[in-house]
Protein backbone atom coordinates (compact mmCIF):
# COMPACT_ATOMS: atom_id res chain seq x y z
CA UNK A 1 0.00 0.00 0.00
CA UNK A 2 1.27 3.66 -0.65
CA UNK A 3 2.48 6.02 1.77
CA UNK A 4 -0.87 7.61 3.13
CA UNK A 5 1.19 10.68 2.73
CA UNK A 6 2.65 10.47 -0.59
CA UNK A 7 -1.02 9.61 -1.81
CA UNK A 8 -2.44 12.46 -0.48
CA UNK A 9 0.72 14.41 -1.72
CA UNK A 10 0.45 13.13 -5.59
CA UNK A 11 -2.52 15.05 -7.31
CA UNK A 12 -1.02 18.65 -5.20
CA UNK A 13 2.36 17.75 -7.09
CA UNK A 14 0.51 17.51 -10.30
CA UNK A 15 -1.17 21.26 -9.83
CA UNK A 16 2.21 22.63 -8.70
CA UNK A 17 3.37 21.19 -11.95
CA UNK A 18 0.92 22.36 -14.01
CA UNK A 19 2.31 26.10 -12.80
CA UNK A 20 6.10 24.95 -13.59
CA UNK A 21 7.36 24.25 -9.57
CA UNK A 22 8.80 20.59 -9.37
CA UNK A 23 7.66 19.57 -5.81
CA UNK A 24 8.70 16.37 -3.53
CA UNK A 25 8.63 15.04 -0.29
CA UNK A 26 11.52 14.17 1.79
CA UNK A 27 10.27 12.34 5.04
CA UNK A 28 11.33 14.29 8.48
CA UNK A 29 12.26 12.90 11.16
CA UNK A 30 9.41 11.34 13.55
CA UNK A 31 10.14 13.09 16.20
CA UNK A 32 8.90 16.20 13.86
CA UNK A 33 5.40 14.79 13.47
CA UNK A 34 2.48 14.60 16.16
CA UNK A 35 1.29 11.02 17.18
CA UNK A 36 -0.69 10.03 14.21
CA UNK A 37 0.77 11.82 11.85
CA UNK A 38 2.87 11.68 8.85
CA UNK A 39 5.42 14.42 8.28
CA UNK A 40 7.59 15.00 5.49
CA UNK A 41 9.56 18.05 4.33
CA UNK A 42 8.09 19.74 1.26
CA UNK A 43 11.02 19.98 -1.47
CA UNK A 44 10.19 22.89 -4.22
CA UNK A 45 12.35 22.97 -7.21
CA UNK A 46 14.84 21.18 -4.49
CA UNK A 47 15.05 23.28 -1.63
CA UNK A 48 13.32 22.34 1.25
CA UNK A 49 10.69 24.81 2.47
CA UNK A 50 8.35 23.48 5.17
CA UNK A 51 6.53 20.42 6.83
CA UNK A 52 3.83 19.02 5.37
CA UNK A 53 1.83 16.49 7.32
CA UNK A 54 -1.50 13.95 6.92
CA UNK A 55 -3.20 12.59 9.94
CA UNK A 56 -3.52 8.58 9.37
CA UNK A 57 -6.73 7.40 9.27
CA UNK A 58 -8.66 10.48 7.47
CA UNK A 59 -9.92 10.00 4.11
CA UNK A 60 -7.31 10.11 1.10
CA UNK A 61 -9.72 12.83 -0.29
CA UNK A 62 -9.58 14.86 2.59
CA UNK A 63 -5.93 14.50 3.12
CA UNK A 64 -5.25 15.71 -0.41
CA UNK A 65 -7.18 18.85 0.34
CA UNK A 66 -5.66 19.20 3.69
CA UNK A 67 -2.09 19.23 2.45
CA UNK A 68 -3.07 21.49 -0.74
CA UNK A 69 -3.70 23.91 2.27
CA UNK A 70 -0.25 23.44 3.80
CA UNK A 71 1.45 23.39 0.42
CA UNK A 72 -0.44 26.74 -0.19
CA UNK A 73 0.40 28.65 3.14
CA UNK A 74 3.96 27.19 2.43
CA UNK A 75 4.06 28.69 -0.92
CA UNK A 76 2.40 31.79 -0.27
CA UNK A 77 5.34 32.68 2.96
CA UNK A 78 8.19 31.54 1.61
CA UNK A 79 8.31 31.25 -2.80
CA UNK A 80 8.74 34.82 -4.52
CA UNK A 81 8.96 35.73 -8.25
CA UNK A 82 11.74 36.38 -9.57
CA UNK A 83 10.62 40.70 -8.91
CA UNK A 84 9.95 39.80 -5.36
CA UNK A 85 6.29 39.55 -5.74
CA UNK A 86 4.21 36.40 -3.53
CA UNK A 87 3.76 33.50 -5.82
CA UNK A 88 0.23 33.03 -5.81
CA UNK A 89 -0.93 29.33 -6.05
CA UNK A 90 -3.16 28.33 -7.68
CA UNK A 91 -4.43 31.20 -9.22
CA UNK A 92 -8.10 31.40 -9.50
CA UNK A 93 -9.42 30.56 -12.86
CA UNK A 94 -12.12 33.38 -13.21
CA UNK A 95 -10.04 35.85 -15.97
CA UNK A 96 -9.68 38.85 -13.91
CA UNK A 97 -9.45 37.26 -10.51
CA UNK A 98 -5.98 37.56 -8.89
CA UNK A 99 -6.77 35.59 -6.12
CA UNK A 100 -5.30 32.30 -5.09
CA UNK A 101 -7.89 29.37 -5.29
CA UNK A 102 -9.21 27.67 -1.58
CA UNK A 103 -8.87 23.84 -1.18
CA UNK A 104 -12.04 21.94 0.19
CA UNK A 105 -10.77 18.98 2.00
CA UNK A 106 -14.23 17.90 2.12
CA UNK A 107 -14.43 17.60 -1.60
CA UNK A 108 -10.83 17.77 -2.33
CA UNK A 109 -11.42 20.72 -5.06
CA UNK A 110 -10.02 24.10 -5.43
CA UNK A 111 -12.41 26.83 -5.75
CA UNK A 112 -13.04 30.15 -6.00
CA UNK A 113 -12.82 32.38 -3.02
CA UNK A 114 -16.05 34.76 -4.11
CA UNK A 115 -17.76 32.29 -6.15
CA UNK A 116 -18.00 28.39 -5.19
CA UNK A 117 -19.84 27.63 -7.84
CA UNK A 118 -16.19 27.60 -9.94
CA UNK A 119 -13.80 24.57 -9.13
CA UNK A 120 -12.08 22.15 -9.67
CA UNK A 121 -10.51 18.82 -8.62
CA UNK A 122 -7.41 18.91 -7.01
CA UNK A 123 -4.57 17.14 -9.28
CA UNK A 124 -6.72 18.98 -12.40
CA UNK A 125 -5.73 21.97 -12.09
CA UNK A 126 -4.45 24.07 -15.15
CA UNK A 127 -3.80 27.60 -15.15
CA UNK A 128 -5.65 30.27 -17.39
CA UNK A 129 -3.21 32.91 -19.53
ZN1 LIG B 1 -11.90 33.87 -8.06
Amino acid sequence: MDDPLDEAFRPVAKDLAACGMSAALSLADPSLGVSGSRTAWLLLNGARIGLVAAVLGDAAGWQTGVVANQVQDLIHDNVRSPDGQVVTWPRCLITGHRHPMTALAESSVWVCPSDETVSIAIGDYQPIN
